[in-house]
């Protein structure tokens, strides 16, 4: 007879696998368990705190045989962070994970087989750092959003919220941003304790100082910085601007943005500048980009040139082809293409990050980039449909020779996809950030037109379970 499980249950297993919320997994006799604090290879007892048919979430009791793989942490808060799940696995283990992980999904969800998805594999490139010949996977973020509070003393504090729960553990040095971001932190909190600024109260809603964000261009070593505030100005505003640039003379802007909203999300509507310029620059591989407090822009520069950089390779480009780039964002795979390309189309939903992309292509000289607001799924079936009713012979766009695409977690839309296979470009360079996903939009893509031809997985987000791939997807030679 099969064995119930149920709450309170002590059992010993081994971690096998890792879920995509950085959860061990092991199984006992088939049945899945979930606990936190376990590194892959990690024997350990377990006991079950919620059991349901399937599967239980398990509390970690003892680790009986510590996984070869488990090292101490940087971070003392690594445990109470909601932030980086992998941080008790050595890098090199990390890495094997995440690659492991994106081939199996391959295999499972794509329908590949294991021996074919080895032959194309490109190995995994992690944060490696040429000037020191080692790994170095952290104090990569240019971005970081520090909400400020109060402890249980009642001293003001700057932190991260401990996993789940809005508590902030006060660290104003989170390994995973830049050393500088401290000293930002440590000068605007004991601004706000000399004058008396209060922080914001998600309870009440009441209080003032909600969030510091914080920008860095690293090949510029331009900073910015944003005060997130539950009131349109802040008292002395200007002398805090004063103080801060004095002691931080990179910053090079500064900006208030109110949220007077009883909300979860971050930023409000407005953003007025206090000090300096709107937008600082950052620059990647040559193409300089302007970054608002606003738009979104990857938060790992290093590991995003050497990705843009593969989907420029896997796009083949010598200057004379017509590329689509979907889900392009402020433009940043679209420029890098169009150094390379004869024209670019760039579509993407948000109306500002196509503002962005378009005063992007303008600062870098770039004019043989056009840009779409829209829906991937319907801008480019519209577009289909209405240049295929009055093409004549060739039309570059309809029949394009590279389609990039770069979803959000999601996926392409069907419709999406559909249309990309009727235009039959003669690369697709799919980049994406959930391998999931990933591998189910293949297995269409794959069914008949097209071939698997190379992938390779880049480490963005060092010691959090995240990873992103970059693929390769050839047109079937025509009988
Ligand atoms: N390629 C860009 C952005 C990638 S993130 C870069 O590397 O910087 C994915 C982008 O897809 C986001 O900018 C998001 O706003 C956009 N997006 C989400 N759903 C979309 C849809 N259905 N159609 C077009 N763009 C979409």
């Amino acid at each position: 007879m099969e064995r119930e499980y149920k709450k309170g249950d002590v059992l010993e297993i081994t971690i096998s696998d890792m879920s995509d919320e950085g959860l061990g997994i092991g199984k006992h006799d088939g049945y899945a368990l979930f606990v936190k604090d376990t590194v892959v290879g990690d024997k350990c007892k377990v006991k079950i705190m919620k059991a349901k048919k399937n599967y239980a979430f398990a509390h970690l009791e003892e680790v009986i045989v510590p996984s070869s793989f488990r090292i101490t942490p940087n971070c003392k808060f690594a445990k109470a962070c909601g932030g980086c799940q992998l941080q008790a696995m050595s890098y090199e283990a990390e890495l094997e994970f995440k690659e492991n992980k994106v081939k199996n999904n391959l295999i499972r969800l794509g329908g590949f087989s294991e021996e074919y998805i080895e032959s194309i594999k490109e190995p995994i490139v992690g944060m490696y750092d040429s000037d020191t010949s080692s790994y170095s996977p952290y104090r990569y973020r240019n971005k970081a959003q520090y909400p400020i509070g109060y402890d249980k003393e009642g001293n003001l504090v700057a932190g991260f919220y401990a996993g789940r729960t809005h508590d902030i553990i006060p660290n104003t040095d989170c390994f995973l941003g830049r050393k500088i971001n401290k000293e930002i932190l440590e000068c605007i909190l004991s601004f706000m304790e000399k004058e008396k600024i209060s922080a914001y109260d998600e309870k009440t809603g009441k209080g003032l100082m909600r969030h510091v964000l914080i920008r860095e261009g690293f090949s510029t070593g331009e900073i910015m910085v944003c005060l997130i505030v539950n009131a349109k100005s802040l008292e002395k505003e200007q002398e805090l601007c004063e103080i801060l640039t004095m002691e931080i003379p990179a910053i090079k802007s500064i900006c208030i943005n109110s949220n007077l909203k009883d909300t979860n999300v971050i930023m409000g509507d407005e953003t007025r500048v206090l000090w300096g310029k709107e937008t600082i620059e950052d620059e990647l591989d040559g193409v300089r980009f302007k970054i608002s407090a606003r738009s979104f822009y990857q938060i790992n520069p290093v590991q995003t040139e050497r990705l843009y950089k593969k989907a420029l390779e896997y796009a083949s480009l010598t200057g004379k082809e017509s590329v689509w780039d979907l889900y392009c964002g402020i433009g940043t795979i679209s420029l890098f293409l169009a150094r390379k390309a004869g024209k670019v189309y760039g579509v993407e939903i948000i109306p500002e990050a196509i503002a962005d992309a378009k005063e992007n292509a303008n600062l870098n000289g770039i004019n043989n980039a056009e840009f779409f607001v829209g829906k991937a799924e319907e801008v480019l079936p519209e577009f289909y449909e209405k240049q295929k009713s009055k093409a004549s012979e060739n039309n570059d766009m309809l029949h394009p020779d590279v389609i990039v695409v770069d979803p959000p977690r999601k996926g392409c839309d069907e419709k999406c996809l559909e249309t990309m296979l009727q235009m039959e470009p003669d690369r697709i360079v799919y980049v994406s950030c959930d391998s999931a996903t990933l591998a189910r939009d293949l297995k269409i893509l794959c069914a008949e037109k097209y071939e698997l031809k190379a992938w390779q997985c880049y480490d963005q987000f060092c010691r959090t379970v995240h990873c992103e791939t970059c693929v390769q997807l050839t047109k079937k030679r025509g009988d």
